[in-house]
């Protein structure tokens, strides 16, 4: 999905959650565990007010869990707020989202009044996914623009908590450079002024520095090259992304790579590391 984030459409976006905030009891923030805090939206804590909130690092199975397991610790030392590791394609991992939002509600007859939980995040994170999973069946195929137009509607999961159907959609960052290299190698966002080689080499850079183990293995090489722009270089003759006369050509090869990275067969591999 591509949402071109005009002001109109943060003001809006912003209203929405706003609107359905009172009667919401537990926040799950979906975020990608690759990239935690570039694929953050720090509005959210602001509407949220002093409201239990739980991080999700959704897309973990991507992720290299050293660096998941330090960031879980970064996010439980926030206040009012747990976070959990998961994939939300994977029905048990998901449900944990369920079964900790009831803790974070205590003294409560849930099957009178059971919790309401509603999923928040940028785009791409995977809202509609683990909606859709904990559901057990497609509920936000066409959420996601509808969420800024349309009155959520609540899905009762008959176990004490009360689902909203509609996800709460913030907008990616692009301020910031690094992050928003970021959330274009994780395909967060797409339809942008970013040019694909420059992000690509960016990743290269990354790469070479945190997972050259990794690179060695998917790329056949058996001496790393130098810089990311002769890995790109490397991959791209090795793989036939060329032009007429023999030349790598950097938009084929970028593509590949993010590609690669993007599917995880390069390997599990975060983009961030908590400070
Ligand atoms: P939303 O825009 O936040 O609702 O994101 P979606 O639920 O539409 O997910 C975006 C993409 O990420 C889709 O291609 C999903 O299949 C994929 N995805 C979501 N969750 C996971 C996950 O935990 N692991 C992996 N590998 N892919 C995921």
């Amino acid at each position: 999905m591509d949402i071109n984030w005009f002001p109109g459409h943060m003001h809006k976006a912003r209203q929405a959650i706003a609107r359905v905030m009172p009667s919401i009891d537990v926040i799950v923030e979906v975020l990608d565990a690759r990239l935690p805090l570039a694929s953050r939206n720090p509005l959210l804590r602001e509407l949220q007010g002093d409201k239990p909130c739980i991080r999700v690092l959704n897309k973990s199975d991507l992720a290299d869990d050293t660096v998941t397991r330090a960031w879980l610790d970064y996010f439980q030392r926030e206040e009012g707020s747990k976070a959990l590791a998961l994939c939300a394609k994977n029905k048990k991992e998901a449900m944990k989202v369920i079964g900790l939002s009831k803790k974070m509600v205590p003294k409560r007859d849930y099957l009178f009044k059971p919790v309401r939980v509603m999923m928040a995040g940028i785009p791409n994170v995977g809202k509609s996914t683990l909606i859709n999973t904990i559901v057990g069946r497609e509920i936000t195929k066409a959420a996601n623009q509808a969420a800024i137009t349309r009155k959520p509607k609540h899905i009762d999961l008959k176990n004490g908590v009360v689902l909203s159907d509609t996800p709460g959609i913030l907008w990616p960052k692009l301020e910031d450079k690094h992050g928003a290299f970021l959330l274009a190698a994780s395909g967060a966002i797409r339809d942008t002024a970013m040019s694909y080689p420059e992000v690509a080499l960016y990743m290269a850079n990354h790469l070479l520095g945190r997972y050259p183990d990794l690179l060695k293995k998917r790329y056949k090489l058996k001496i790393l090259p130098e810089d990311g722009l002769q890995l790109l270089d490397t991959i791209g003759r090795k793989r036939g992304c060329l032009v007429t006369g023999g030349e790598v050509d950097p938009y084929k090869v970028a593509e590949l790579m993010l590609r690669e990275l993007k599917n995880g067969v390069i390997g599990r591999i975060s983009l961030e590391q908590p400070h």
